[in-house]
């Protein structure tokens, strides 16, 4: 199947290679209206006049404003050097980036191009790349100083994530660097010998060949009358230097809470754009709903049948994909049963593991005598913009990442922030007056928090402490955090990290660490992956940690809940989930992914289908990493467990004398999930993929395992269970 896959993406690019040159022209001709009608349009060169002249530009704008979209293709058209643009969702990403090449007329991966993680649609040619948070933190390992952009926006400052904060800090500490190696450049005029001039030449025509400002006129060498020492240190840490220019920071955000941003950059100037919007009408629940799913489907068709379909798509806001499905699968049979007369409603869900072209469908236009109902999380919130809505449909929450020392890392379903709530009405009022639907009561909605409370403060900081160490920064306590996450939290990433051995006693990164830090992975995946060398058992782990990619691949209708059941108990195994999902990945290779016997266990087929694509792409990392890829135990399935183990010491749950399972690590009580193989079993010891909390903590992804491997899996924490 790996194979068919490569096979399959050659061909798509062929095809698209086809749409010729007109084509594209054509296609941005017509959108060149519509870029021209946005809000900001009338603030172009005021904004590049602004970047021109500060460092660093924070923009403020409502959304929908054109921000994402128009301001890199102002500063591209206007001889920017290479900009990359940062979203915190991959979906965002990659729908954003193909919607700014049909604007600017070129196939997507050329001058306009995106890279997320598992991903990469870009070129040597491309100026304008569009990527994730995370994969552009990455890219600092590999080049420190991110020499191959003139300019970076941090496109949703607002929402705070982890890793846009981290960025943030990098970047700032990025550009007063850059701006170092310049000015040392500068007093350093003379030319270098020849063979280096050459190098910096080819290495600059590369990153484009467009007019860029305060670059340095003639290639130079800090060496010549630079002091020695300083030019000696520059390259240690960051290689060589020299045609470095200053560094350009856009960052922008959906709401006006911007001092914050531009006091953390030396009072950098804010920007603000105008938006259009129009009145809201919003509608409460009169009691608590305890089903928001079933409430959401209601609401959905009573919309339809009282309104006419002309009078705007719905949107609604979900928690996650499993809710999002549910959603779907309500309205399909829903809508499968109207009466002649009303017009077809037609679901389209938007989440990350959903294949590109059905994420496209989104954006087009529905058909005649059909309203579509599009089925989203919080991306569309503020990354991206669907037309036509007028109907908004809230269900009051969101997913959040959560963390206490005690538990562990959780994923919870949780209440909205205010503000959330307020841009999720604006959406319905883009284009015309709108109506939202809030399914919780208005004295609920008084209840919640103005603003949501920045993910960093809350997240397990393992990741990205692994990543600063990674780049240089030696003293995470003392980085310039424009919020800073609590020293207990820090204190427990830096633990955890040299129980994982990814750090030494002293803090310093390990060889390992600086492998881990490779992975596009959580340090403890990484990890897994990386013991599963000594194991044997390269395969399979590299098999579960795809699989353990995705939400979830089977389903259980409320109505047919036995029926799945049954299906399904033909890849359970008495082990738990991580060997139950790989008979599955065996079944479901043996059929070839065939839809029919997908249909017939009950198995997320559009998931399955991810996981392949992520099994790939793993392999090919891990290969250019060294590992053999093809390492495989066999049946030998305790291997693959004692690797998970390796990465998933801190996941772990000892069975109590009264029946339940308590956390090693901070003696929580933990509860299976009834989805899960184990659920209702007791064995001496678990260890799970993450908690959920619903009205309790669920553990997920659970196998099981001897108490005695634990021991042996974290010595450092936990030696004491093997006396
Ligand atoms: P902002 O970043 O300020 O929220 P965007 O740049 O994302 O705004 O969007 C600007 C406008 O471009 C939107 O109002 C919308 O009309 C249009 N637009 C953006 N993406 C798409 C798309 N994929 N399909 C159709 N129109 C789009
Ligand atoms: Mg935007």
């Amino acid at each position: 199947p790996d194979n068919k896959g490569d096979a399959l993406a050659t061909t798509g690019k062929t095809k698209q290679s086809k749409q010729s040159k007109q084509d594209y022209r054509v296609v941005a001709q017509k959108l060149r209206a519509q870029r021209e009608s946005l809000p900001i349009f009338s603030a172009r060169s005021a904004i590049v006049k602004q970047v021109r002249a500060h460092p660093t530009v924070i923009v403020v704008g409502e959304t929908g404003s054109g921000k994402t979209t128009q301001i890199p293709q102002y500063l591209l058209e206007s001889g920017f050097g290479t900009i990359a643009v940062t979203q915190p969702r991959r979906v965002a990403a990659t729908s954003i980036a193909k919607r700014v090449a049909e604007e600017v007329g070129t196939p997507l991966g050329g001058r306009v191009g995106y890279t997320i993680r598992f991903e990469d649609c870009s070129s040597e040619r491309t100026q304008l790349r569009f990527c994730t948070d995370g994969l552009l933190l990455r890219e600092i390992l590999s080049d420190p100083l991110l020499r191959r952009y003139e300019v970076v926006v941090l496109d949703e400052a607002h929402e705070r994530t982890l890793r846009t904060d981290i960025l943030l800090g990098m970047l700032k500490d990025i550009q007063r660097e850059r701006k170092r190696v310049a000015e040392l450049n500068q007093q350093a005029p003379e030319a270098e010998e020849e063979e280096e001039e050459e190098e910096w030449h080819r290495d600059h025509r590369s990153h484009g060949t467009h007019v860029t400002f305060d670059e340095p006129e003639a290639p130079v060498a800090a060496e010549a009358e630079a002091p020695a020492v300083a030019s000696a240190v520059v390259d240690s840490v960051h290689g060589d230097v020299t045609g470095v220019g200053e560094l350009k920071i856009i960052v922008m955000s959906a709401t006006l809470d911007a001092e914050r941003f531009a006091a953390y950059f030396d009072a950098a100037p804010i920007l603000y754009v105008a938006g259009r919007q129009f009145p809201v009408t919003t509608y409460y629940t009169t009691t608590p709903q305890a089903d928001y799913l079933d409430a959401a489907h209601l609401a959905a068709l009573q919309i339809h049948t009282e309104t006419p379909s002309t009078s705007g798509d719905i949107l609604v806001f979900l928690s996650g994909q499993e809710d999002i499905e549910s959603v779907e699968r309500l309205l399909r049979e829903s809508a499968g049963s109207f009466p002649a007369g009303v017009p077809a409603l037609l679901p389209c869900p938007i989440f990350a593991a959903l294949p590109q072209a059905q994420q496209a469908l989104v954006f087009d236009a529905a058909p005649e005598f059909t309203r579509k109902v599009i089925l989203a999380t919080n991306i569309a919130e503020t990354s991206l913009t669907i037309p036509g809505i007028r109907h908004v449909i809230d269900s009051g929450v969101h997913k959040a990442r959560g963390f206490d020392p005690r538990v562990g890392e959780s994923l919870l379903v949780e209440p909205v922030s205010k503000s959330s709530a307020r841009q999720r009405a604006g959406r319905a009022g883009r284009e015309a007056p709108g109506f939202c639907y809030r399914l919780y009561t208005e004295a609920d909605y008084a209840q919640l928090a103005e603003d949501g409370v920045p993910e960093i403060k809350r997240c397990r900081l393992s990741m990205v402490v692994l990543q600063l160490k990674a780049a240089g920064v030696d003293d995470v306590m003392g980085f310039d955090f424009m919020d800073r996450p609590s020293k207990k939290a820090l204190k427990h990433a830096l633990l955890e990290l040299f129980a994982l051995d990814a750090l030494d006693d002293q803090g310093a990164l390990t060889p390992l660490g600086r492998w881990m830090a490779e992975f596009p992975l959580e340090p403890a995946y990484a990890k897994v992956v990386y013991a599963s060398q000594a194991a044997g058992c390269t395969r399979e782990a590299i098999d579960v940690v795809a699989l353990l990619s995705v939400d979830s691949l089977f389903y259980a209708p409320a109505d047919k809940r036995d029926e799945s059941n049954a299906a399904q108990a033909v890849f359970r195994s008495s082990d738990g989930d991580h060997v139950t999902l790989l008979n599955l990945l065996r079944a479901y290779t043996a059929v070839n992914g065939d839809a029919e016997w997908c249909k017939e266990h009950f198995v997320n087929r559009r998931n399955m289908k991810h996981v392949l694509d992520v099994r790939v792409q793993l392999n090919r990392l891990c290969a250019r990493l060294g590992l053999d890829t093809q390492r495989s135990c066999g049946a030998d399935v305790d291997a693959v467990l004692r690797c998970f183990l390796a990465g998933f010491f801190h996941n772990c749950a000892l069975l109590q004398p009264d029946g339940s399972y308590r956390s090693l690590s901070g003696s929580q009580a933990v509860h299976v999930h009834p989805g899960s193989a184990l659920f209702g079993k007791k064995t001496p010891a678990i260890f799970y993929d993450q908690l959920v909390f619903t009205n309790k903590l669920h553990a997920r992804g659970v196998s099981a395992v001897d108490p005695l491997w634990i021991a042996q899996a974290a010595p450092k924490l936990y030696g004491r269970l093997s006396k």
